[in-house]
């Protein structure tokens, strides 16, 4: 399997180097050059069979020889360490919970699962060692903390914006130590975003360290996010015929990854991306013109993107093709005033308590739905407790705090705090 980058100006890599370099050296996103179909003996097994083996089927394809297929079996095996459960919210709309991992984020599947592909090609004393330089607006920031905490050779320097991340999230990127390193920027998570690129770009940086990137940009964060979607047909209520599901999205790798899991042969009926006002995806799939726009900050924070980077590979998935795009993907915006109250009514009318970012893809679920027969699937992102600050009172008050999370809480943070690219380029030539 080669991938090939979506700005077609360097020359196509195995698995192995797109992980390593995570991104192409003309800047593209790694995209594979052929989809593989799962055979008709999978699907007919699906129901039964067991959950490593099905993310074995499924990601075999895309790591193709560079990994020995018990190095992959074990990679797995570490990886889906939790449970993803379906839960029934309506009649005919399901919670699947993503959150169980030990960071409670979905991306807890995505960072583990990377942290060791690349543990595994570093073993190989031919390479230095790599640099994972990430700007998180929340959630990616501890799951890649604890992903690759220990991971040996491998360091990690985490940007974050200062003061625009919940207390949770901010304790789980600052308290491990060791070969983890937390950045607090005074800015948003775009002017992290910026300052992780300016960095990839600058010779200075890149002759002193191998950088790569943990972002969902990372094909070995992206794919793995493929399985969801295969868990979520084993749970599934005999009743459901056609199935729809809606998609929290910010940077779009998660919907992006439903959508090749469609590709490879799962009968997923439609997608809906399910965003805060940062709603460019809504709005291009309503004019046709994709316009990116400045952040806004809610209480969805770690949907607060303005330019998601995965979307050029929804749009190479559908050969550009708006159109062809538009039959498999709606896309609805919500402001947080409705969130907060679909927090309640979750909440009150089916004791269900779902983060900021669930209630959005229950929302965007409920919008479509008024008008579709299907049954419904929102992927719940985050445990609610990652969001106690914004959360009504209500329900702030009926959350319990996980043991995992209760552990990190006294603990004392430790960040660099900057402001600047110059001090990011003196921090990265100096430290870590
Ligand atoms: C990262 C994240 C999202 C957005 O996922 P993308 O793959 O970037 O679209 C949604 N919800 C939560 C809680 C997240 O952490």
């Amino acid at each position: 399997m080669k991938y090939y980058s979506l700005h077609h100006k360097a020359p196509m890599v195995s698995f192995r180097e797109a992980v390593i370099q995570g991104i192409a050296p003309d800047r593209g996103l790694y995209f594979p050059k052929e989809i593989p179909t799962l055979s008709a003996e999978f699907f007919q097994q699906l129901l039964t069979a067991d959950r490593n083996e099905i993310a074995f089927e499924v990601i075999r394809g895309f790591v193709g020889d560079t990994l020995p297929k018990s190095v992959l079996k074990k990679i797995i095996s570490e990886t889906l360490v939790f449970d993803f459960p379906m839960v029934s919210v309506e009649n005919n709309i399901s919670a699947l919970e993503l959150y169980h991992g030990p960071t409670l984020a979905f991306k807890d599947v995505g960072a583990r699962f990377m942290a060791r592909c690349l543990g595994y090609f570093n073993q190989d004393t031919s390479h230095e060692k790599v640099t994972v330089l990430v700007a998180t607006s929340g959630d990616t920031g501890g799951a890649v903390a604890d992903g690759f905490y220990d991971v040996p050779g491998v360091e990690v320097v985490i940007l974050y914006p200062s003061g625009k991340v919940s207390d949770i999230q901010e304790k789980q990127l600052t308290t491990l130590g060791k070969n983890i390193h937390a950045v607090e920027v005074a800015g948003s998570f775009d002017d992290c975003q910026e300052m992780v690129k300016q960095a990839f770009l600058d010779p200075i940086i890149t002759k002193a360290r191998t950088l790569t990137s943990a972002n969902s940009i990372n094909v070995a964060r992206w794919l793995p996010q493929m399985f969801y979607y295969f868990f979520a047909f084993q749970q599934l209520p005999k009743e459901a015929a056609e199935v729809v599901f809606s998609v929290p999205s910010g940077n779009y790798g998660n919907i992006c990854a439903g959508m090749m899991a469609k590709r490879l042969g799962l009968p997923i009926s439609h997608f809906i991306a399910a965003t805060n006002v940062n709603d460019v995806v809504p709005q291009y799939l309503l004019s046709g013109a994709y316009q990116p726009q400045q952040t806004k900050a809610t209480i969805a924070n770690a949907m607060d993107v303005g330019d998601p980077s995965n979307f050029i590979r929804i749009q190479a998935l559908y050969g550009n093709n708006y159109h062809r795009l538009k039959e498999d993907l709606s896309g609805f915006a919500f402001t947080d005033e409705q969130t907060r109250s679909a927090l309640v009514s979750l909440y009150r009318a089916h004791s269900y308590q779902a983060d900021p970012h669930g209630a959005i893809g229950y929302l965007a679920l409920q919008k479509y739905l008024q008008e579709r027969e299907a049954f419904g699937v929102f992927l719940e992102t985050a445990h609610p407790v990652k969001f106690l600050d914004v959360l009504p009172e209500a329900l702030s008050e009926a959350i319990a705090i996980p043991e995992n999370i209760q552990r990190i809480l006294p603990k004392k943070k430790k960040a660099e705090k900057i402001s600047t690219y110059s001090q990011l380029n003196d921090y990265l030539l100096t430290n870590a």
